[in-house]
């Protein structure tokens, strides 16, 4: 299973220092063997000691090595912590940064010959939802244009808008269909996100094709997070 936190705007330098020195120790000492991914914001990333299963990533990135992009962060800076693991086509980013497809594709094709780790987000909003599932699968489908999915670092997290930082989760009959549809194509780790919560994670890592989840809100405190990862520990699957 992976176990990925998404930070968002969330935590300061300080508290991820607090947030991973915590989460470090519970790590080694509950044996958690799942992967467990961290995305702090930008500001607070530097190059942590973790444990090998723990990899610390970033939620954003732009596709060129430096140059004159105001106010974005470039391959030059990531490796600067030693980081090769990236969040592309989240929600937020498309939707409310406005990112489109190509620009996601071209990103995904820089981080992609860097040998970047990418965890590729895709997710449909509510109308669509709505419109029932084959209206689900080609919007998402559509958001996996010039992607490479035979990429061998790729992990595809299926994340409805509308469950996104609502508390609105898809149903298990909802993330079982659309896993199973997407797992025709997909071969890559399949992850859900949308409110995952400790309430809810045993049910949602139980569904077929679920190989784990991205967790925005409830990863932010940190007993919170460890509370899923001991349940995914606890798991029979
Ligand atoms: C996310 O940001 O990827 C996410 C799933 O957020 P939340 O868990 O808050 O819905």
């Amino acid at each position: 299973m992976i176990i990925a936190a998404n930070f968002k705007m969330n935590h300061t330098r300080a508290s991820t220092v607090a947030y991973l020195r915590e989460l470090n120790a519970f790590i080694s000492n509950e044996n958690i063997s799942d992967e467990v991914m961290i995305f702090p914001p930008f500001t607070a990333l530097d190059r942590f000691e973790t444990p090998a299963n723990l990899t610390v990533g970033v939620q954003n990135g732009y596709p060129a090595q430096k140059g004159s992009f105001t106010g974005e962060i470039g391959l030059e800076q990531i490796e600067e912590f030693g980081i090769d693991l990236i969040l592309i086509g989240h929600s937020e980013r498309r939707h409310i940064l406005g990112e489109d497809q190509p620009f996601i594709a071209q990103k995904f094709d820089f981080f992609k010959e860097k040998g970047f780790r990418i965890v590729y987000c895709i997710g449909e909003p509510k109308e669509v939802r709505e419109s029932g599932i084959d209206a689900v699968l080609a919007y998402n489908f559509k958001q996996l244009e010039g992607i490479d999915l035979s990429y061998e670092k790729l992990v595809v997290a299926y994340e409805p808008v509308w469950a996104i930082g609502t508390g609105l989760t898809a149903s298990a009959e909802q993330i079982e269909e659309t896993l199973s549809r997407l797992r025709d194509r997909i071969k890559a780790p399949l992850l859900y996100g949308g409110s995952v919560k400790p309430a809810n994670t045993k049910e949602i890592l139980e569904i077929e094709n679920c190989d784990g989840v991205l967790v925005g809100t409830a990863s932010w405190e940190v007993e919170s997070f460890e509370k899923m990862l001991s349940i995914s520990k606890n798991l029979k699957k």
